[in-house]
């Protein structure tokens, strides 16, 4: 089979990390998962305390950022720090969405996500895969589900962790979706050549199948 470039884009909760992870190893590729990007940024801006346009300006010059494969996994370090396991929470999603509108912050992200795209037999995740970062992949899919579907995945992946309701991760989830698709830079939209898979009703070994059917 041809190397191939896919990109899967939407908006949280739809499933894209769990299809984006089982499609690339249903073809052996590697999965490239962007939103890890902005969410180490969101991680130092929490912990550096950044408060200001220039302060986050100063940030991003300085940030280093790289995946390191370790035992077959790839690590996310963040100016030397392996921070894979820490910005999974609620607070990093809502800075990540807040610090993603923020053009300097897109353009430090940017040389890293296509060194790595570029190379091919990539199914890279995001939110702007299709319509800005890899506008010439090869196979661009829009994974969507109603806000309901989405907040209640969403919930039961946190429940273990968190104290929060299914209604506050919902009114969280409606917030992202707004900042997400409303904001100048590189707004969570389908491309045009993109294939749009609602999985409202399917579930994630569906979806791939769905996927699969277009990829072969
Ligand atoms: O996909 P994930 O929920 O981990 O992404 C966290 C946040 O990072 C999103 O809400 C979005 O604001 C931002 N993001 C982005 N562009 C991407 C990936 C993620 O703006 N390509």
């Amino acid at each position: 089979m041809k190397s191939l470039l896919i990109t899967i884009d939407g908006p949280a909760g739809a499933g894209k990390t769990t299809v984006s992870r089982n499609l690339a190893n249903r073809l052996g590729y590697r999965y490239l998962d962007t939103g890890a990007l902005y969410r180490a940024v969101a991680f130092k801006v929490i912990e550096n305390k950044v408060s200001s346009d220039h302060d986050l300006e100063e940030l991003c010059r300085k940030l280093t950022i790289n995946f390191v494969q370790r035992d077959g996994v790839f690590r996310l370090f963040c100016n030397g720090e392996d921070v894979t396991d820490k910005i999974r929470t609620e607070k990093i999603s809502m800075m990540a969405s807040k610090i993603s509108a923020k053009p300097v912050v897109r353009k430090a992200l940017l040389s890293l996500q296509r060194e790595i795209g570029e190379k091919k037999n990539v199914v890279a995740e995001g939110r702007d895969m299709g319509t800005v970062v890899f506008p010439d992949a090869d196979i661009k899919f829009f994974l969507d589900a109603s806000v309901e579907t989405r907040a209640l995945r969403r919930f039961n992946e946190l429940e273990l962790r968190s104290s929060q309701t299914l209604s506050q991760v919902e009114i969280q989830i409606r917030k992202r979706d707004k900042n997400d698709s409303s904001r100048d830079v590189a707004p969570l939209k389908a491309a045009h050549d993109a294939i749009t898979i609602n999985s409202t009703t399917l579930s994630a070994e569906q979806v791939v199948e769905k996927m699969l059917q277009y990829i072969f």
